[in-house]
């Protein structure tokens, strides 16, 4: 585990982790590739994940975004009746995907302007793809979706150009979790009334809890989340 909450703060005892003070702490040091690291005694990985193939740092995986986004998913309350928008087909948005479909949703619509992506998302369990470059988003959300927006937008893009598209996009009671991390100077105008009048939820993820972290080792031990058509580069262990 790169970051352990303490368990013992205002935080921790209500359940927000990830807002832990310690939690912000890296326990590794240093990170990286370096060939040896320094862990913390509360970051080593337990036997279940050993068990799992995942424990030693020969074998490492970093499960970091993947716990963020069980986090994501189940902070979006996603129901199986929900239309899901995807904004980016890249690992994040693809992942995404995939746990979207193993908590339980309905219409898996994804966004890109990269058509291989576009088809990886597909192969992974999306039902529409659009390609922003080809196709009018909305018009197009809408033909699939009966006249309807999405029930949840999940938002992996860091341009702000996308939250703001994001908003606009998610339907009457629906949520958008921005999950791309966009820079800390730009902002998008919300107009409150608006979100009272349809119900809309924002909601920002910073990161997965060790109970997230939790899912994603039993969901990769079971084989349940596919990663390995996701690897774009490989590295020899020399050491
Ligand atoms: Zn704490």
């Amino acid at each position: 585990m790169h970051h352990v909450p303490c368990l013992d703060c205002h935080f921790c005892r209500r359940g927000s982790f990830t807002m832990c003070e310690g939690f912000k702490e890296f326990g590794f040091d240093p990170t990286g590739y370096a060939e040896y690291t320094r862990i913390k005694r509360a970051s080593r990985p337990d036997r279940r994940s050993q068990a799992a193939g995942f424990g030693g740092l020969r074998r490492g995986v970093s499960h970091r975004a993947v716990s963020a986004l069980v986090s994501a998913v189940r902070r979006s309350r996603v129901s199986v009746t929900d239309t899901v928008l995807v904004m980016g087909s890249g690992f994040i948005g693809i992942i995404a995907v995939q746990l979207f479909r193993i908590f339980g949703s309905g219409l898996v619509v994804v966004v890109d302007n990269v058509p291989e992506k576009l088809e990886q998302a597909k192969r992974h369990g999306a039902d529409v793809v659009i390609d922003r470059d080809r196709e009018n988003v909305f018009s197009r959300l809408r033909e699939v979706n009966e006249g309807r927006r999405a029930d949840v937008v999940f938002n992996t893009a860091p341009a702000i150009q996308a939250a703001e598209e994001s908003v606009a996009l998610a339907e009457k009671g629906g949520a958008v979790v921005q999950f791309g991390g966009t820079s800390p100077h730009e902002s998008i105008p919300i107009m409150p009334y608006e979100f009272i009048k349809s119900e809309l939820s924002f909601i920002g993820v910073y990161s997965g809890s060790h109970i997230d972290a939790n899912v994603v080792l039993s969901l990769l031990a079971r084989k349940r989340l596919a990663v390995r058509d996701l690897v774009t580069i490989t590295f020899r262990w020399s050491g």
